[in-house]
């Protein structure tokens, strides 16, 4: 398993599309850009999907590793992502998407302002690239990155997102698009980690994921598609009924990326 910060992710993107990053943001994870080139036969990047569920730690892949067997055959790169202090969602997607360390892009606390710095959504509308992102009202990533040029879909339910997501892929417009679910994160902090419900909405995240990787293979044949399943934290139990994060410890820094390469199909 190979790692890396989740603030190498923003350089990564741009990386992938061959667009210019704005500066100060982490170098590009190298893994990434080398099955880049050797999966898509040295063809330019041209599409980049980020599923983004909220809260999946390493551990919970490492102990629940079944349930992520049908997603690692369709994936050519598993991930330790180390996140950024404190483990709090606007922190560490400000982090993912800006490539600063908080203390630089100036979320350090659960707050949720729009971020005053550069990031992939900016760079992308620079370079003439479209980008959307697809998310669930009043959560971090409907509110840190608005005033930016790009698409806002936000709706009120997760199954709403994850339509309009699938619709996004087959109208073929955008050259970053960036849905949200926040369903293990809710159940995990109210039953715990390994509660039932937090179990199912993991389930569920997979199973979006596989969704998404099918409807890209189908519709977008003419295209190089990187596929990232990318949580922004971990979590831990408290005691023992409830969930939470927020700690400077493996259990909520760690979290687990997956990237799949989709070639053109020719
Ligand atoms: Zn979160």
């Amino acid at each position: 398993m190979n790692e890396y910060s989740i603030t190498q992710i923003a350089a990564t993107i741009d990386a992938l599309l061959d667009v210019k990053c704005h500066s100060g943001a982490a170098q590009p994870i190298q893994e990434v850009l080398e099955a880049a080139k050797i999966h898509f036969n040295g063809k330019q990047c041209d599409r980049v999907f980020m599923y983004n569920p909220d809260a999946i730690a390493l551990w919970v892949y490492e102990k629940y590793a079944q349930k992520f067997a049908q997603l690692e055959q369709k994936v050519q790169l598993t991930s330790k992502a180390t996140t950024v202090f404190p483990p709090v969602t606007p922190v560490c997607f400000a982090s993912m998407y800006s490539g600063f360390e908080p203390k630089k892009h100036g979320i350090q606390k659960y707050a949720k302002p729009v971020l005053a710095v550069d990031t992939a959504f900016d760079d992308l509308p620079r370079a003439g690239r479209r980008a959307a992102i697809v998310s669930t009202q009043g959560d971090s990533i409907s509110r840190i990155f608005l005033n930016r040029n790009i698409d806002y879909f936000i709706y009120k339910t997760k199954e709403e997102c994850n339509e309009k997501a699938l619709e996004l892929i087959e109208r073929d417009e955008h050259a970053l698009i960036v849905p949200y679910n926040g369903d293990y994160d809710h159940w995990m902090h109210r039953f715990g980690p390994e509660g039932k419900r937090p179990l199912r909405a993991l389930d569920e995240n997979i199973g979006t994921f596989l969704d998404v990787h099918k409807a890209i293979s189908k519709a977008w044949k003419s295209h190089s598609t990187a596929l990232f399943f990318a949580p922004d934290h971990g979590c831990h139990a408290k005691f023992r009924l409830f969930g939470t994060h927020g700690i400077n410890e493996p259990c909520d820094m760690q979290t687990v990326h997956f990237t799949s390469f989709i070639p053109p199909f020719t």
